[in-house]
Parts: structure tokens; sequence; C-alpha cells
């Protein structure tokens, strides 16, 4: 089972955008070097600057730029094409809730059944633990607070009703053509839009990804991501598998609605590819919250009950089996992958990877030089604000005519479980195999609201320190508020902060994120790769 793609997970991340960076120089010098075109359309004042030094000017075509796929980095990139002088295009498929090879809509992934439905339901399924915490605190207790699924379903239908004709809306502010329908690359300028031909000088693909299923028997009984945002009822008991983000979260979800979840993952701890204390502490936390983990099994087989409920089989290494009864679902989490059928890339010599993925060089070139790809469909880093980065740097490459690589450095990222985790950087084990001498600063502690709730969850922070500059490269952190606090340190890391300069910051007191800025022990020092004994 794949629990986590090599885009869920810090090391993953690290790797994968140097990975891309290795690529770029196999695709040839003519991709390392793209091309700016001459846009067919007026000027606008700013376009002075464009350099149109692009042989062809693009007037031959119907268009400057075709863009297949309206997520987040399609939109990205044609919006700000548009902005920069160029005429733009995208093509999106027809509308729905659950995504297939005839339907999506505008938004995207992360708008219709990624980060934003995913999120709501978060923020839903919270409440539960706010109605319980409150009572330590005197709230009285006035029986169990009920959840009308049907009043939160409808709210987030609604919600993302809005962020569809929000999109659909900036691409029309934006001088942005849509052209609903299945994209189809005919040749290296021709797009077949459901039957419609359209040429361009270049063409993106931004066709995103989608869930991968387990080849299990019964795997046909199982749902995936974009089912389990769109359930009619909320599940008593189900089965999660994927040890990657995804699970964990949607785990998360339905515990807290105070379902009973068993979580399954091959590995013996989930998150992998995060940094290993981390990985560690959540591990013990998901428990602690109320998940049933089921580390080191492999699940054998989906079967359907007399009853109507599902019964999902797993095996641990040595082939003994489990039996979780009783589900009203079993949710595969195990992993996604480009979306690239029937895009006719195979036809027009479009090199790919051993995923499916479009592979690109470092300015998101395909090999065939007036195509490009950006997002997930390229599996580099697979999250919405990296796709955002790579749309804006490739409308610089081609509507600006000023080539831009995205930086993949210091990618910050949360996993939206319960608790949450959100890091940026190394792990301490890509640190040390990258620095060899590093010094690592590391707090658990139970934060103060659940000194009154009673809950029994704690917070773990940790930096990682390169011990020869005194730059942090790593900033880990597992509890409540770890995302918006974590975005800020990505800020100071990127800046290459020392942990002395981090030191001279005065903290915000009572909070937790104070104490990233007030963890003076080093909790271990290694060299040339091994620990030595801490010091005070
Ligand atoms: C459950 C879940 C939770 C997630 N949570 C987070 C999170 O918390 N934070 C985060 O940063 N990322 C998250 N992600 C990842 C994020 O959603 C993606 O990285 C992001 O959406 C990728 O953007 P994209 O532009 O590459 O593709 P998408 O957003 O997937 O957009 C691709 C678009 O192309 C369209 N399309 C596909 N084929 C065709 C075709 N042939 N013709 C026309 N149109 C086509 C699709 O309908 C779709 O609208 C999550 C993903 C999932 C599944």
């Amino acid at each position: 089972m794949q629990t986590t793609g090599r885009s869920h997970a810090p090391v993953q991340r690290t790797l994968a955008g140097s990975a891309a960076a290795m690529r770029a120089s196999s695709i040839g010098s003519a991709a390392a070097a793209p091309k700016p075109f001459r846009s067919t359309r007026p000027r606008r004042a700013h376009a002075a600057v464009v350099r149109a030094e692009g042989g062809n000017g693009s007037s031959e075509y119907d268009y400057d730029i075709i863009t297949i796929g309206a997520g987040s980095g399609g939109v990205r990139a044609s919006r700000f094409a548009t902005s920069y002088g160029a005429k733009v295009a995208c093509v999106e498929l027809p509308f729905d809730y659950i995504s297939s090879d005839s339907k999506g809509g505008v938004g995207g992934t992360c708008v219709l059944r990624g980060c934003v439905p995913k999120k709501l339901m978060v923020y839903a399924s919270e409440y539960a633990d706010d109605f319980k915490d409150s009572v330590g605190f005197g709230w009285e207790e006035r029986g169990v607070p009920s959840h009308s699924w049907t009043t939160f379903l409808e709210a987030k239908r609604k919600e993302l009703q809005r962020l569809n004709g929000a999109y659909k809306n900036t691409l029309k502010n934006a001088s942005v053509e849509l052209l609903e329908g299945f994209g189809r690359i005919v040749d290296a300028h021709t797009v077949d839009v459901s039957g419609k031909r359209y040429t361009a000088k270049n063409i993106l693909i931004a066709v995103g990804g989608k869930p991968t299923k387990l080849p299990i028997p019964g795997a046909e009984l199982c749902i995936t991501s974009d089912e389990a945002l769109e359930l009619p009822a909320q599940p008593k008991k189900i089965t999660v598998l994927g040890g990657g983000y995804i699970a964990l979260e949607f785990s998360g979800i339905f515990q807290r609605f105070g379902g009973e979840v068993h979580t399954v993952f091959r590995q013996p701890m989930p998150l992998r590819g995060f940094d290993e204390e981390v990985r560690k502490f959540a591990f013990e936390q998901y428990a602690a919250a109320g998940l049933t983990m089921h580390a080191g099994h492999t699940p054998v087989e989906v079967r359907k009950q007399p009853n109507g409920l599902l019964t999902c089989v797993v095996a641990d290494k040595d082939g003994n089996q489990t039996e979780i009864t009783d589900n009203d679902h079993v949710m595969m989490a195990t992993g996604r992958s480009p979306k690239v059928g029937g895009l006719g890339l195979e036809e027009v010599g479009v090199a790919l990877g051993k995923k499916g993925e479009v592979v690109v060089n470092a300015y998101s070139q395909t090999s065939v030089p007036s195509i490009w790809a950006v997002g997930d469909v390229t599996d580099r880093i697979n999250l919405t604000p990296v796709a955002l980065m790579e749309g804006m740097a490739l409308a610089k490459t081609l509507a600006l005519g000023e080539p831009t690589k995205p930086d993949y450095d210091f990618v910050p990222s949360a996993v939206f479980s319960n608790p949450s985790i959100a890091t940026v950087g190394l792990t301490e084990e890509q640190a040390v195999a990258k620095y060899g001498d590093i010094d690592v600063y590391t707090s658990s502690f139970r934060p103060m609201r659940n000194t009154i709730s009673g809950s029994p969850m704690r917070t773990f922070m940790k930096l990682v320190v390169a011990a020869g500059s005194d730059v942090v490269v790593g900033c880990h952190m597992v509890g409540d508020d770890s995302a918006e606090i974590m975005q800020g340190f990505a800020v100071a890391l990127k800046m290459r902060v020392t942990k002395a300069q981090l030191d001279t910051v005065v903290g915000i007191h009572p909070s937790a994120a104070e104490e990233f800025v007030t963890m003076r022990s080093v909790s271990r020092r290694i060299r040339k790769g091994q620990p030595v004994t801490a010091a005070a």
C-alpha cells in the first residue's frame, strides 16, 4: 500500500524539488532556456517590459496560451498571463462535487474536493472537542450536543458553489476565456475541446491528479476522499486505509464527530517522510485522541456483510489476519495519480514518468517545447501553494519573457489531523545527512487550555539547527494551531534565521508559540552524524 505520495511528506518534498531540478538537465538545452513568445494581444502599459524574442509571433494561433485545467495552477497561470498581456483560454470539465473523467469544475481539487471542503469538515468536527473541553471551564453539560450532518452538507455545498462562481468570475475579470469540456492535445499547438479545435502558441497542462484505489478484492465497495467529502450521513464506524496526510486528516474528522475510526497503514508509524520524532509523537497523540491504529498492516479484502455493512480484512507482516467488521464505509486514501488519461500526451510525444506524471524541466517545460505543465500533474510537491507558485513562474516565463523557476526551498506544509502537525525545512534525519553536525531543540508540554479542560492532548515543538552556521534548518510542531504558527516561522527559516537570532525574539505570553523562541537548552547534539551527550 502506498500510504503517502512522494509529495505528501517533507522528506520527499525536498527530494522532489531536487529531482525536478535534475530532470531539468535531462530534457535538453532548448528546454533549459525557454523562449518567451510574442503575444497576439494588444499590449497594455506594462507590456513594455516583455522581451519579444520568441521566434514566430503567435498571430497565426487562436491564443497565446491554452491551459487545460482550471484548478489552482491553471487558474493562477492563466490570469497572471493575461495580466502580462497574453491572450489565454482555459479548458475545464463541467462542475460536479465528485470528480470523474468527464466531471470537474472551475476551482479544481483544492476548492471543490481537497483543501477547502476538508478544512470545513475539520472546523465542523472540532466543535465536538470544544463542547467537551468547555465543561472543565464551568460550562455546564446539557446532554451531548447534536450535530445535523444535512445542515452541514448543505452549508458546505453552498460555499463550494460560491467559490466555483468566484473562480469563474476571476477568470472572466482577468479576460481569460473559459472553454467548458474535455481538453485533449492533438498536436504541439492544437487542443480539442469536446470536438472543437483551438490553436495556441503554447499549451499548459494543469489537469491535477485523481485518487487511486488499491487493487484488492472489494475495492469497488470503498470510497476515496472525493466521496468522503460528500457522504450523506455521518459514519458511525469507518476504516481508513493509508498512512499519509489525507488518511490521517479524514481519520481525525470522523473520530471527532464521534465515529469509531480504524486507521490501517503498512509502516510501523504513519506519515512516512515526516521527522521521525514528529511521527512518533503524533502516533501516540492519535491514539490518545481515540483512533484505533493498525500499524504494520496491509489491507487484504473488503466484503459486504448481509446487513449491508462492510468488513475490512487486514494482515500483519506475518500474514495474521484481523477482520474489522461493521463499517459504514471503508475509505482508501492510498495515493493519487496524475490525471493524464485521454489527454493525448503519448501521441504528441510528451514524456511521462513512472507514475504517469508529466516530466518537466526547472521551467515547467515538457519534452515538447511548446507544451508546459504545472501542479500535481507534474508530481513535484503536490500542494496548492506550490501549484500557484509554479503557475505564476510560468506566466512570467511565457507572457512576460522572464524565464522564471519556481523555488522549492522551505515549502511549509501542514496535516490537519487531530492533533494537527506543521513543518518547514529539514527533518532531523535530513539535516544529519546534509550537515553531519546539528543541534536539536525539543519541547513537549501540556498546553494551558488542556490543564483545566482535562484533555490528554500534548504539544510538541522541535528546532533543527545546523551547528556549523547556527542556521535553523528545520522547524516542526504537533499541536493546536500548528499551521497558523508555522507560517510565520517559514518566513524566518526562508530568510535563514539563526538560533542566536531566534533567542533574541521576545515571546507572546501566554501562548504555545512562545516556546519556539524560548528553547534554550539543546536536547541533543549530533556530530559527524553521531549523537553526543546533550549539554545544558
Ligand atoms: C483530500 C485532499 C486534501 C488536500 N488538502 C490540501 C491542503 O490542505 N493543502 C494543500 O496545499 N493542498 C492540499 N491538497 C492538494 C491540492 O488540492 C492540490 O495540490 C492542488 O489542487 C493541485 O492543483 P492543480 O492545479 O495541479 O490541479 P487541480 O486543482 O486538481 O486542478 C486540475 C483541474 O483540471 C481539470 N481537468 C482534468 N483533466 C481535464 C481535461 N482533460 N480537460 C479539462 N479539464 C480537466 C480538473 O477537473 C481540475 O479542475 C489536497 C488534496 C486532496 C485530494
